[in-house]
Parts: C-alpha cells; sequence; structure tokens
C-alpha cells in the first residue's frame, strides 16, 4: 500500500503527540508525557477514494529537532505544523521552524494546526492574524486533541494536499 511519511512539527507542548494519540488510538491524556526520541505511528486512511497509510513521525522538543532535523526531515510527503492557540509565542516559532524546513527541504505540504481550541477563552490568536495566515495560503484547522475536534478532518486535510501533489 502506498505510505506517506507526515511529521509533526511545532513547540514543546503544543500537543503534536496528543492528536497522534488521539487520531491513532482515539485517546486522550492530561498528563504530560515528554515524547522521547522518535516515536512512529501508522495509521490507513481514505483520501479521493485510495486507501493508504500514514506513517506519522513524532518528535519531542524543539531543541531535538534543531539537532536531528535531517534524519527526522528525510523522505517527508507533508507535515501538521502544530500551534498552541493558547500561546501566542508558539505561532511564531511555528513559523519560524517552518522557514527553516523549506530552507533545508523545499516546499512541501503542510496543514497549520491551531490546537487546544477547546480553551478558547485562553485564545490568544487573533481573527486578523488567522486572516494573514490564509491570505499567506496556509491551509488552518483548529483542533482539540481533548475533544476530537477536528482532528481526523486535519490529518485528512493533510492526506488529500498529499495526493494532490
Ligand atoms: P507535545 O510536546 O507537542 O507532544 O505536546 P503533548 O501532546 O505532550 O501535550 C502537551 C500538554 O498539552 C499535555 O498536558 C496535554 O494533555 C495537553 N494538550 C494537548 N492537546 C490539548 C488540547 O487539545 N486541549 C487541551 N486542553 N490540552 C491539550
Ligand atoms: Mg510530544
Amino acid at each position: 500500500m502506498l505510505q506517506k511519511k507526515v511529521c509533526m512539527l511545532g513547540s514543546f507542548s503544543v500537543g503534536k503527540s496528543s492528536l497522534v494519540r488521539r487520531f491513532v488510538e482515539s485517546m486522550f491524556d492530561e498528563q504530560y508525557h515528554t515524547t522521547i526520541g522518535v516515536k512512529v505511528d501508522k495509521k490507513v486512511v481514505n483520501a479521493n477514494g485510495e486507501d493508504f497509510t500514514l506513517v506519522l513521525w513524532d518528535i519531542y522538543g524543539e531543541d531535538a529537532f534543531q539537532k536531528m532535523r535531517m534524519s527526522y526531515l528525510r523522505g517527508m510527503h507533508g507535515y501538521l505544523l502544530v500551534v498552541d492557540g493558547t500561546r501566542r509565542q508558539t505561532l511564531d516559532d511555528g513559523l519560524a521552524l517552518h522557514d527553516r524546513v523549506v530552507a533545508e527541504i523545499g516546499k512541501v505540504p503542510a496543514v497549520l494546526v491551531l490546537n487546544k481550541f477547546d480553551l478558547t477563552d485562553q485564545w490568544e490568536i487573533e481573527q486578523a492574524q488567522e486572516t494573514q495566515l490564509t491570505a499567506a495560503g496556509w491551509t488552518m484547522e483548529h483542533t482539540s486533541a481533548k475533544t476530537g475536534a477536528a482532528v481526523e478532518k486535519a490529518f485528512l486535510h493533510l492526506a488529500q494536499l498529499m495526493l494532490a501533489k
């Protein structure tokens, strides 16, 4: 079966591992587990009438990404750039990370995931900013790994972008 390598990118504690867990195992955990090294999960999805396997690469903190980015990114077909909507800084850091990835390997399909959307009372990303990001060409999803809202949608959205390539 066709396989697509997908990397989870974004700052520390934005919810990368939680999104994978929700998507692959339909589970959520309030406790923080530092992801050690790289964890690879697989899930078969159907997009545009075609079954294929998403191979999901999850890494811990951005510092680790600095060190191992080439082996982490090699062969990547697409990525979820994950941001914690309750921490504006993670958006700025995420976009800077995206620039580095593009410089390193060129453009590949990506979806900007504004996670923790269950915490709307603490939301720090303004509508005007989102409008700007959309205008800049970003595909965006508002997710909650906690409730599961739009998590599958975000991964499927990326799957469609990768297939269209
Ligand atoms: P990672 O470092 O990017 O892999 O982040 P984790 O997946 O380990 O999540 C960091 C923390 O945020 C954990 O305590 C999670 O339970 C919490 N978390 C992740 N996603 C969500 C979400 O959608 N909503 C809420 N309320 N908490 C979340
Ligand atoms: Mg993690």
